[in-house]
């Protein structure tokens, strides 16, 4: 632990991050000048403050024209670095970073940095329980919904973060150093925050940006902007291992398939560590999402022998291209965390063509659809087309079906429950309902988590009918 003085801090927002942050800062007695937080104008905001309060912080709620000045200003993930708020906190603040670079600074040794546009929880998680088989301390922090300021404090020696980092969190660090860091992707998402594809892109890059000759950086050797950060890298004289699930990369390090087996390069010496049809996760990408984890359990010393156990009897997580039930030989799949264009084409290849029902749909981010409506119109049979973005979707999809002379069914649903009842009237007997709605769930749900629960739900609801007509 640091013992820097901070000074007067700053924190910005007050919900779970703020209020964690700004808890955790009152704790450090002497090391602090003063903690103001300012925060919206949300009911449980005002509870929040009064504990804050009682703790001896300083609270101001409904005001984003921030008044006084910082030596540090740390910024919760929702609030966008181009918003009035967070500029007017720049001005007023020595220094403004991210929650995830304040908790590093706190406790920077032993860190794993994954980010990328999908894949991140499912990576993270699996090489948390890799390094577990391996007898080793860790612990899962950050985007995957425990906050990495909330370890901080009980971290024990040795224990490894493993840190599921955002592309708005990685925009708002500067020093944070982790011993490896992985870049799994980088397809369009979330560009309405950023401002541009470039922008989305650089604060992904950044996840390097201090990585030196003894750390090791980990990218997907499948995608174009993996590649140049690759060569940018090894001008700066980066080690990087390249991840593959088609060629063998190049190289002393590296990981790629061979004959169905899943290999890890590191320094020339090669480790086996599974076939692919032994591991429980199904899909090439999360073929990919393994051989990232492989490479970064093995890299931190773990042995291969150490991990096979946890690689293969490792399942999918909730939300992510989850068989639910199969009633009446129908299998129902809740891909609910997929939220955008490129997580839907990876579920859909994972499916039988010409067996797959589609459910698309919710809240419209304007992303473009050009690729994957001409996917759906090859490989599925209907698209259930429903919320927000609904009608655009189906336009897209009934436009590529021309295209591709397909016979795709396009059905319009107001909502998910309606497009739910169309897909399970449309199935037949080996085919898939896959709920991979490439849209955010705003429009009609708090999250995807409820959404891919009331998906749940409703498929729950048909076995017990079923059941009942038996
Ligand atoms: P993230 O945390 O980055 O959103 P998740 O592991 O939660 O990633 O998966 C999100 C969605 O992306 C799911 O629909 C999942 O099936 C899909 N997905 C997982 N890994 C990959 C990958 N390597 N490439 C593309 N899509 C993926």
């Amino acid at each position: 632990r640091t013992a820097e003085n901070l000074g007067d801090v700053l924190v910005l927002g007050l919900g779970k991050t703020g209020v964690d942050v700004a808890r955790y800062l009152l704790g450090l007695g002497d090391r602090v000048g003063s903690v103001t937080v300012y925060g919206g104008s949300a009911s449980t905001e005002g509870d929040a403050s009064r504990e804050l309060e009682s703790l001896g912080g300083r609270v101001v709620l409904g005001s984003e024209d921030v008044e006084g000045s910082y030596d540090l200003a740390i910024a919760s993930p929702g609030i966008s670095e181009f918003c009035p708020f967070f500029l007017s906190a720049r001005d007023h603040a020595r220094e403004i970073i991210g929650e995830p670079e304040f908790a590093w600074r706190e406790s920077p040794r032993d860190w794993v940095a994954i980010t990328g546009s999908n894949g991140k929880t499912t990576t993270t998680s699996l090489t948390t329980a890799l390094l577990h088989a391996a007898g080793r301390q860790a612990v899962a922090v950050g985007n995957i919904g425990n906050l990495c300021t909330d370890e901080v404090s009980g971290r024990v020696d040795g224990e490894w973060f493993v840190a599921e980092l955002s592309s708005f969190q990685l925009a708002t660090t500067r020093l944070l150093h982790p011993r490896v860091a992985a870049l799994l992707n980088v397809t369009p998402d979330h560009v309405e925050w950023h401002g541009s594809l470039e922008a989305y892109a650089q604060a992904k890059e950044k996840i390097f940006q201090n990585l030196d000759g003894g750390d090791l950086a980990v990218l997907y050797q499948d995608d174009e902007y993996c590649r140049g950060v690759a060569a940018r890298l090894a001008t700066r004289g980066v080690r990087t291992l390249m991840v593959s699930a088609t060629v063998e990369p190049e190289g002393p390090d590296a990981a790629f398939v061979r004959d169905g087996v899943l290999v890890v390069r590191l320094a020339g010496r090669e480790s086996e560590l599974s076939r692919v049809e032994d591991l429980t996760l199904k899909g090439t990408h999360n073929v990919v999402n393994a051989l990232f984890s492989c490479a970064m359990a093995l890299e931190l010393g773990c042995d291969a022998r150490e991990l096979t156990d946890a690689l293969q009897g490792f399942q999918a997580l909730e939300h992510r291209n989850e068989p639910v039930a199969t009633v009446d030989g129908v299998l129902y799949v809740n891909d609910s965390k997929a939220t955008n264009t490129d997580s839907v084409e990876k579920a859909l290849v994972a499916y039988e063509a010409g067996h797959v029902i589609v459910l698309l749909g919710g809240h419209d981010k304007g992303t473009d659809l050009a690729s994957l409506s001409r996917l759906v119109a090859r490989h599925c049979k209907a698209a259930v087309c429903f919320g927000a973005a609904g009608e655009r979707i189906a336009r897209a999809v009934e436009d590529a079906a021309v295209l591709e002379s397909s016979n795709l069914a396009v059905i319009r649903a107001p909502h998910l429950r309606e497009a739910f009842d169309a897909a399970h009237e449309a199935a037949r007997e080996g085919d898939v309902v896959l709920l991979s709605p490439a849209c955010s769930s705003f429009d009609e749900f708090r999250n995807m988590a409820e959404r891919g629960r009331v998906f749940k739900g409703l498929v729950a609801g048909l076995s017990d009918s079923d059941k009942a007509e038996l």
